[in-house]
């Protein structure tokens, strides 16, 4: 008998060794908070995205609340976004004292239906907020079609989408406001965090103002306060974290996609009646996530996450729908309302998936899910 495989984690971050000894100067530096680390980060993403302006924060979802009063959006006002994401995306909907407006998902791409939203548009719709779930970007030409015959604002959740494209060009380089979380899970980290990529430098500032306090400073000694700010800037520390990230976006995008491959060659060879694998796209796709839907047939989602970790591996769920969360049926609604999601949300399951994995860990992965789904058929 040979040794176990060591436990392989859903996913995991991958920090260099210089990253570690930049943050360490940082900490030694005398300056640890929001800084010139914090100046450089920016501008190094803006370099990601044609040199577009972009506003770091603490978190994706204080990036993604800030880009909707930027949009102007509050009481009164209905935001149209998807079912299946993480609850971050219509919380801070809610946050703003507006009403999500959910439109159900495409079961092929899992994003929203595109052309499900012109019958969610009432006159109180300010806004869509679609999500890039896994990193497939939602199709941006026809998103914007849509947008521009309602005269509608556009807030990108890209938080899984750094290094997905759109027509060869990085989401983030074109669009109305384009929001990206900097959670450890992330494609890239600063181990909490986020940015915005803004239209021009007056949102610019308006963002800096929504970032702290609303503070606009004058002069030596000069201070004003006109709009109230919250307080979400980001550290130096976080900073020099996602400055080490940076140069190693590409190669961590291309080895994905490289594992993405070798887990599509494994179901190739151990195929397993009805299960449903993602879209194929390695065009666009960042492949933040690799995730299939286990067949209608199958033992319940939780019998089959326990054997996977039985059998060393951890899986996830992203996500549960978030019009059947409890503060949401509370505003309305109810079972039904959106089956794709529905159907999805029950039976999705995220398989490990990150850059440091070895090329034998695809095959590994879907050999324990065949023999837990397809017991009789597993050698
Ligand atoms: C991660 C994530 C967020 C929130 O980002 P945080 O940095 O965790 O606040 C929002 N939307 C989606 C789709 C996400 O995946």
């Amino acid at each position: 008998m040979s040794a176990p495989l060591p436990f392989l984690p859903m996913t995991q971050p991958t920090i260099d060794e210089e990253t570690i000894a930049g943050v360490c100067e940082v900490l030694r530096s005398g300056w640890i908070t929001s800084g010139p680390k914090v100046k450089e980060f920016e501008a190094a993403l803006s370099a990601l995205f044609g040199g577009r302006p972009v506003r770091v924060f603490n978190s994706g979802t204080a990036t993604l609340e800030i880009a909707l009063r930027i949009a102007g959006i509050g009481p009164g006002d209905e935001v149209i976004t998807t079912p299946l994401t993480w609850v971050a995306s219509s919380n801070v909907i809610l946050e703003v004292g507006a009403r999500p407006v959910f439109v159900d998902v495409d079961p092929v791409t899992r994003n929203i239906d595109l052309e499900k939203i012109s019958a969610a548009i009432t006159p109180a719709t300010k806004a869509i907020l679609p999500v890039d779930l896994a990193g497939l970007p939602v199709d941006r030409d026809r998103l914007y079609e849509i947008a521009a015959q309602h005269g509608l604002r556009v807030i990108e959740d890209a938080a899984q989408s750094l290094g997905s494209t759109w027509n060869g060009k990085p989401i983030g380089a074109q669009g109305d406001l384009i929001s990206f979380s900097f959670h450890p899970n992330k494609n890239l980290t600063s181990i909490e965090g986020g940015c915005l990529v803004l239209r021009n430098d007056a949102e610019a500032f308006l963002a800096e103002q929504y970032r702290l306090q609303g503070v606009v400073r004058s002069g030596v000694d000069g201070m004003d306060v006109a709009v109230l700010g919250g307080k979400f800037n980001l550290t130096d520390v976080a900073a020099r974290v996602g400055l080490g990230q940076i140069p190693h976006l590409e190669e961590f995008t291309a080895r994905r996609r490289q594992l993405v491959k070798a887990y599509f060659e494994a179901f190739s060879g151990h195929p397993i009646a009805g299960l449903e694998l993602p879209l194929a796209d390695f065009t666009n796709c960042n492949w933040h996530m690799f995730q299939v839907v286990l067949p209608e047939s199958a033992e319940t989602r939780a019998a089959v996450m326990e054997k996977m970790k039985d059998a060393g591996i951890g899986t996830g769920v992203h996500y549960p729908a978030i019009h059947l969360f409890t503060l949401y049926r509370a505003l309305g609604w109810k079972e039904g309302d959106l089956p794709n999601a529905e159907s999805l949300c029950r039976r999705i399951l995220t398989l490990p998936l990150f850059p440091s994995m070895s090329d034998a860990d695809p095959l590994r992965v879907v050999k324990a899910l065949a023999s837990i789904l397809e017991p009789a058929l597993s050698r």
